[in-house]
C-alpha cells in the first residue's frame, strides 16, 4: 500500500505511521525525521536546515523533493510505504505522482485548538527521543525522563510563536492539497480528536489492518 498521511503539525499522523507501518510491514518515512536525525548528527544537509526547522518554516522543495527520491527507491519501499509530512506543497506533490502511483491519502482532521493544546505540551528526552505530554502523558517526575531521570525539553519548534508559525505555513501551502487529492479521488478523511487508540482502530477497518 503506498500511501501519504496528510493534516496539521500534531495530529497524530507520526504515532499512527509508526503503528501501521508495523501492523502492514512497510517503512515509515518522515521527512521531519529524516531533517532531525541530520541535525543531530551535524551534516552538511542538517546545518542547512537546522533554523529552517527551528522556525516551521518549510525547507525548500528541490532539497526535499530530492530527498524523497533517494528514500523511495530503496528496496524496502518497492511493495508500499507511509510517506508521513511528505508531500507539504503542490510541487511536491507534483514531483510525487511522477515517481509512483499512489493508492491512499489519509487526511487526519483536527481543530486549530486542538493542535496548539497538542503541540505546546509535548516535552522530549533528547538523548532517546522518548516524548511526553504534560497533560495526556506526563512523565512520572515534572520534567525528568522516566528512565534515565534526565530533563525533559521542549522542541524549539513546538514553542508557541513556531507553532503559530507552522499552523500558517500549513493552511496556506499544505491544506490545498487535500483538494488536490480530493480531486483525483485519493483521499479518506480521519477525525484524529479521539484517543490514539480510537483513532488506530478506525484506520485498521479503513486499511483492513489486523489491530495491534
Ligand atoms: P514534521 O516533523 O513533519 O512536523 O516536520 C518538521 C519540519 O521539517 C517542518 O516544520 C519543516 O521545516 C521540515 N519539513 C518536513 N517535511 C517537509 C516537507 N515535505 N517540505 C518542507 N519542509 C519539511
Amino acid at each position: 500500500m503506498k500511501m501519504v498521511f496528510l493534516g496539521p503539525p500534531g495530529a497524530g499522523k507520526g504515532t499512527m505511521a509508526v503503528r501501521v507501518a508495523d501492523a502492514a510491514g512497510i517503512p515509515h518515512i518522515s521527512t521531519g525525521d529524516i531533517f532531525r536525525f541530520n541535525i543531530k548528527n551535524e551534516t552538511e544537509l542538517g546545518k542547512k536546515v537546522k533554523a529552517i526547522l527551528d522556525s516551521g518554516e518549510l525547507v525548500p522543495d528541490t532539497v526535499t523533493i530530492e530527498l524523497v527520491q533517494d528514500r523511495l527507491q530503496k528496496d524496502d519501499a518497492a511493495n508500499g510505504f507511509i510517506l508521513d509530512g511528505f508531500p507539504r506543497t503542490i510541487p511536491q506533490a507534483d514531483a510525487l505522482g511522477e515517481m509512483v502511483e499512489l493508492d491512499r491519502v489519509i487526511n487526519f482532521e483536527l481543530s486549530d485548538v486542538e493542535v496548539v493544546k497538542r503541540l505546546s505540551g509535548r516535552r522530549v528526552h533528547p538523548g532517546s527521543g522518548r516524548t511526553y505530554h504534560v497533560l495526556f502523558s506526563p512523565p512520572r517526575v515534572e520534567g525528568k525522563d522516566d528512565e534515565t531521570g534526565e530533563p525533559l525539553v521542549q522542541r524549539d519548534d513546538d514553542k508557541e510563536e513556531a507553532i503559530k508559525n507552522r499552523l500558517n505555513v500549513y493552511r496556506e501551502q499544505t491544506q490545498p492539497l487535500i483538494d488536490y487529492y480530493r480531486s483525483r479521488g485519493k483521499l479518506v478523511d480521519l477525525d484524529s480528536a479521539p484517543s490514539p487508540d480510537n483513532v488506530y482502530a478506525a484506520l485498521a477497518e479503513l486499511l483492513g489492518l489486523k489491530r495491534a
